[in-house]
């Protein structure tokens, strides 16, 4: 077969062990991203820098590659659509468009019986009076968060009067889950009924931010089986390619309740690049290229921590590692408070 020459939206640090992945399959690698100093330039084949809106860069994008995929859900739907005019997008732009949108996406999730948090739009200041049933709760813009940003906890009704928020933007209203764990499946669609799925992953926020991921997680059959087959028939209905994350809440009295879908490489499955024979970016670049599909096995049980900020600099030093661990720096320029800077796993 000839070359695949695959555009990667986006050039973080999934873009970046995308294209590690890539390489090994022998699938080359263009990034399009809209910061010049992206880390994953530094593993990708070739990269080009531009913003999201600048259709004649987007085209030049688009005439160099035979498909496209995204790192990040962020992506102007018409970009997508008019890409998808010319090359294949996977997961297609309808996808994204779905679960760009917080109320969307929990709409199109209670639309197939499966359970998410009790949420409502709320669109002013005034529409939160009359949602005292929904506190404690988090308002959430609708769009375009990650890593917990756009989200203001609010505990009472009184809290309200103190709250300084844009409401140019749309926002839901969520209730507070009490949370006894969260964890997360990571699904890989082929093509119709033809899944690959890893065992469910127990993660660990802080400041809503992923801290630490493990297998396996410590759940009862049932939820491991409810989580497994939410997955799966999200993935169906969507009708998705590729690899996809769904995020779970399990309250006190183990209600599972799904959180919110990615349509991407997901941060909780980075311990799959040591412990499952296929990793959950070589499984997205097989699914997207149309590649063989090579049957999950977990090689060993595993704990990825998060490095974020500063948590790094000890390890850029000279930590001595175990073989039993693998340390990641995205090699991102700037350390930052909150940036995710690199990970470590640790095979156990
Ligand atoms: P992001 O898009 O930033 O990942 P999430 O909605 O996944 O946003 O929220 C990030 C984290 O914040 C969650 O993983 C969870 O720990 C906490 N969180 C968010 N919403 C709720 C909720 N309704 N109840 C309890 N915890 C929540
Ligand atoms: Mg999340």
């Amino acid at each position: 077969m000839s070359q695949i020459n695959l555009g990667i939206i986006g050039g973080g640090q999934l873009g970046s062990l995308l294209s590690i992945a890539a390489k090994k399959l022998d699938v080359h690698t263009i990034i399009y991203s809209d910061d010049i100093v992206a880390p994953a330039q530094n593993f990708c084949n070739e990269f080009i820098y531009g913003k999201y809106d600048d259709k004649k860069k987007f085209f030049e994008f688009v005439k160099k590659v035979d498909l496209i995929t995204y790192e990040f859900e962020n992506i102007p739907y018409e970009t997508l659509n008019d890409m998808n005019k010319i090359k294949p997008v996977l997961p297609k732009p309808s996808v994204n468009r779905l679960i760009q949108h917080r109320l969307v996406e929990k709409d199109f999730i209670n639309k197939l019986n499966i359970k998410t948090t009790k949420y409502a739009p709320v669109k002013k200041k005034s529409d939160l009076k009359s949602l005292e049933d929904f506190l404690p709760g988090i308002l959430k813009t609708s769009t375009m968060g990650y890593d917990g940003k756009g989200q203001y906890p609010i505990n009472k009704i009184e809290d309200i009067e103190n709250l300084n928020i844009d409401f140019s933007k749309d926002y839901i209203i969520e209730k507070l889950v009490k949370l006894k764990k969260e964890i997360s499946i990571i699904i890989v669609r082929y093509g119709m009924k033809s899944y690959e799925i890893y065992e469910p992953i127990e993660n660990l926020h802080q400041d809503q931010i992923l801290k630490h991921s493990k297998i396996p997680a410590e759940i009862s059959n049932r939820i491991l089986n409810q989580s497994k087959d939410w997955a799966t028939r999200i993935a169906e209905e969507l009708k998705y390619i590729g690899t996809l994350c769904v995020e779970f809440f399990i309250d006190n009295n183990d209600n599972l309740y799904v959180n919110e879908i990615a349509p991407r490489v997901h941060n909780s499955g980075h311990l799959t690049i040591n412990a499952y024979n296929v990793s959950q970016f070589e499984s997205h670049i097989r699914a997207v290229c149309s590649l063989k599909k090579v049957p999950l096995k977990k090689v060993s049980n595993a704990e990825m921590i998060n490095l974020i900020g500063d948590q790094i600099i000890p390890y850029r030093k000279d930590i001595k590692l175990n073989k039993n661990q693998f340390f990641y720096d995205y090699l991102k320029k700037e350390i930052k408070n909150k940036r995710k800077m690199g990970h470590l796993t640790t095979l156990k």
